[in-house]
């Protein structure tokens, strides 16, 4: 068993008007410790239901996940694993300073003296590029660049087993990603993290991640150990992204085309495919593994 194990978990939601949504679908994973993978997707694809259910805060509705070989939903990994949002200022207590924000993973998780906590706080303060001075600020009082800056050593403090990053640049501008990107890269040099980077730009993650995961609809459709291989994707899904990564303009795509007897056992990508045809429909491909470190989810590659 891998680091962390992720076998067929599934979640659907029922909004108020009885539709269901199928936001993760059947997803299994696996990853190594030291790996950091970055799962790509558009809004919606189920990114997030799936970070909440490997930080053990969402419930699948099937399948499980394992860290060690113990569920993520055991309070001995509540610790282990820390995650970062995207959305910086509804992540922390307002009324709290930043000394406070970072004091309170410290308190929970280990018995420190108020002096040593003091002296940890300022010390996570300056891993991420702030000064000890800022302890005494309130989330208001910084930018959202410092805020998640706080969010990032928030994460740390607890010494994590496992970091997950759910979209954490998404909210800031262009010149304050890349300078975060930085920080990220260097943390994980200097703590050899695992960690896994949700994003909806390959960009990012390519920059960050050693391997990849492509997600559509809620499935996996690609993943490749080794991202420096991006050329080899051939998912048409995986390719569109790829071809917005290159510059390139945007590969053939079908005008949502829907079948009669589209249903729940679909491909998932079958109705935006130039592909697809009746099989397509009728049957959701296998993410089978097509090379080494390579595996695809489609009936025609
Ligand atoms: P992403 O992070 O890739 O944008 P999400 O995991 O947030 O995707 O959402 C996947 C799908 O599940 C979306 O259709 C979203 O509307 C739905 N969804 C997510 N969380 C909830 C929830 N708590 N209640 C109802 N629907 C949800
Ligand atoms: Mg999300």
């Amino acid at each position: 068993m891998s680091f962390l194990e992720i076998q067929e978990v599934s979640k659907s939601y029922r909004s108020r008007k009885g539709r269901q949504t199928e936001a993760v679908q059947k997803v299994s994973l696996s990853l190594e410790r030291g790996r950091c993978l970055g799962v790509v997707g558009e809004s919606g694809c189920g990114k997030s239901t799936l970070c909440r259910m490997i930080a053990g805060v969402v419930r699948p509705d099937s399948g499980e996940i394992w860290l060690e070989g113990s569920s993520v939903r055991e309070k001995k990994n509540r610790k282990k694993i820390q995650m970062v949002f995207q959305n910086s200022l509804d992540a922390v207590n307002l009324h709290l300073n930043a000394g406070r924000i970072l004091s309170e993973p410290l308190e929970n998780f280990f018995s420190m003296s108020r002096e040593e906590r003091r002296n940890k706080t300022e010390g996570l303060l300056e891993l991420v590029g702030l000064s000890k001075e800022d302890a005494g600020k309130y989330p208001k009082q910084f930018s959202g660049g410092q805020l998640q800056r706080i969010c990032i050593a928030r994460a740390l403090a607890a010494e994590p087993e496992l970091l997950l990053l759910d979209e954490p640049l998404s909210s800031l501008d262009v010149s304050v990603q890349a300078q975060l990107l930085n920080l990220l890269a260097d943390l994980k040099r200097e703590f050899r993290l695992t960690g896994i980077l949700v994003s909806h730009d390959l960009e990012a993650v390519y920059y960050l991640a050693d391997e990849l995961a492509v997600m559509y609809s809620g499935a996996l459709v690609e993943t490749l150990s080794d991202i420096t291989a991006l050329d080899c994707l051939r998912h048409p899904y995986a390719r569109r992204l790829l071809s917005v990564h290159n510059g390139e303009a945007g590969t053939e795509q079908a005008e949502g085309k829907s079948l009669p007897e589209e249903r729940g056992e679909a491909c998932v990508y079958a109705s935006q495919c130039p592909k697809a045809d009746g099989l397509c429909f009728s049957k959701s491909p296998e993410l089978s593994e097509r090379e080494d470190g390579h595996k695809i989810a489609c009936h025609y590659i």
